[in-house]
């Protein structure tokens, strides 16, 4: 089954692919035969990011998942879960709780593709919790010529296979880690000043933290603690608790946000900041995450700080998250626990890019690297620098799709051959 007749564009609406239709094989033999047979292919997960890097290219094919079956096979001896290339965080969540089971860590949304999201590094917040791909333990592709490969943990090539940018192969499916269910106790505090915070204790005072600012002040008008109920719990003196339910950006309707006012709930109804059934239509904003060493974060906040005037107009809701690090050759997160600065802009690109490169400028010193998934302007050539293991990355890349099927143009500018115009 193939979609014709209308744009393909991403969830935002800020990139329509090439891709005159999208191609939803049936069955894991029409995925393998149309593989085998196109000369360029690129996967669409759920569309969520904000870039070109789901981008086929001309007379490249996109494929989406969805029409293969939605499988989600929990081991509950081995706490493990094979999960489907297409499956969205929110319908596995459901089937692993339904199982007496928890993932480590979830996004701010549930409506996010699994297999799209540990591609690109997506993560939650907490310091102890690594990105999403942490929890991945094989991975089976779809390789150039039709054939199917599965790498798990332990092979060398792991760690350069689950956040891969998709340029590896179509990812059918991936093993995850699960722990025991848990419960978790959202709370909302108020109006932190950055002057004299205690980022590592604010950081770590909960499960998950969470800091929003619009840079209109000096300082965070809401903190979202996600505490585990199984887990002792920290005071939070330094700011107030909410008294009414919250919505990180200031005039959106709490009604979409999970429950609040420590209220305990399952894992998977309080992690995520939005509720699985609130289904956003299309958003009308743009996204940008930096994320750098968690010892530069009280630094990188004074630099933020300093650009706010430049940086408010055009912000809808900045976040400040932690990170783990993860051993992901191309995470974000590789090899340092880390701050992930995340900024929710307007919709509007033209106002939004001179901000992005003047916070680009502001935070260069803290060796930043972006969301893969994000809006960013920071030259292929700078990141390359950023990423110690992307030579491993390239000759896996070479290894796995030697004629470079799965290499688009936001890969071929990542592994050098050829930069972005900055
Ligand atoms: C409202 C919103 C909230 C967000 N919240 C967070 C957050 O809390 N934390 C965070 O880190 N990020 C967040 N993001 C970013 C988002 O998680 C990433 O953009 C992520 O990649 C989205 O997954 P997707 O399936 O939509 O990916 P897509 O944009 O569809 O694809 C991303 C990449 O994965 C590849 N891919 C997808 N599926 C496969 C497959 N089966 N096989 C091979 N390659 C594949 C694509 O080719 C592409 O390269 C958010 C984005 C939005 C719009």
């Amino acid at each position: 089954m193939t979609d014709a007749g209308t744009a393909l564009t991403n969830w935002a609406g800020n990139i329509t692919y090439s891709a005159k239709e999208l191609h939803r094989p049936q069955s894991l033999d029409a995925l393998r035969a149309l593989v085998a047979d196109s000369a360029k292919v690129r996967v669409l997960g759920s569309g969520h990011s904000f870039n070109e890097i789901a981008e086929p290219g001309a007379d490249g094919v996109l494929l989406s998942l969805t029409a293969l079956p939605p499988s989600v096979e929990v081991d509950t001896a081995a706490r493990t879960v094979r999960v489907a290339g297409g499956v969205r965080y929110a319908e596995l969540a459901r089937v692993v709780h339904g199982h007496g089971l928890a993932l480590p860590n979830m996004a701010s949304l549930p409506h996010i593709s699994v297999a799209g999201s540990v591609a690109t590094g997506t993560h939650g917040s907490g310091v102890t919790n690594g990105s999403l791909a942490s929890a991945v333990r094989e991975v089976e592709l779809v390789t150039a010529d039709g054939s199917a490969v599965r790498i798990g943990r332990g092979d060398d090539r792991f760690d350069g296979a689950v956040t891969a940018l998709g340029a590896l192969g179509v990812v059918t499916a991936l093993t995850l880690d699960l722990e025991p269910d848990y419960r978790v106790a959202q709370q909302v505090f108020t109006e932190l000043p950055l002057a004299g915070l205690d980022f590592d204790a604010v950081a770590a005072s909960a499960y998950s933290v969470s800091l929003f600012t619009g840079w209109r002040t000096s300082g965070f008008a809401q903190v979202w603690l996600k505490r585990r109920t199984d887990r002792p719990s920290a005071d939070f003196p330094w700011a107030a608790p909410a008294t009414e339910a919250m919505h990180p950006v200031p005039g959106m309707p709490a009604v979409n946000c999970t429950q609040q006012f420590g209220v305990p709930g399952p894992w998977h109804e309080r992690l995520p900041h939005f509720r699985a059934e609130f289904t956003p239509s299309s958003g009308a904003e743009l996204q940008s995450e930096y994320l750098l060493p968690r010892p530069y974060a009280l630094d990188a906040l004074h630099a933020l700080d300093a650009v706010r005037e430049t940086v408010a107009p055009v912000l809808q809701i900045c976040e400040v998250r932690t990170v783990a690090a993860d051993a992901q050759w191309l995470s974000p997160a590789y090899g340092r626990d880390t701050v992930a600065l995340h900024f929710t802009w307007v919709e509007d690109l033209a106002a939004v890019l001179p901000v992005v490169r003047r916070v680009e400028e502001a935070l260069d010193p803290f060796d930043p690297r972006p969301h893969w998934g994000k809006v960013f302007a920071v030259p292929a050539r700078v990141l390359r620098g950023r990423y110690p293991r992307l030579g491993d990355f390239r000759a896996l890349v070479d290894s796995l799709d030697p004629g470079g099927k799965f290499t688009n143009a936001f890969v071929r500018e990542v592994l050098g051959s050829g930069d972005r115009p900055s």
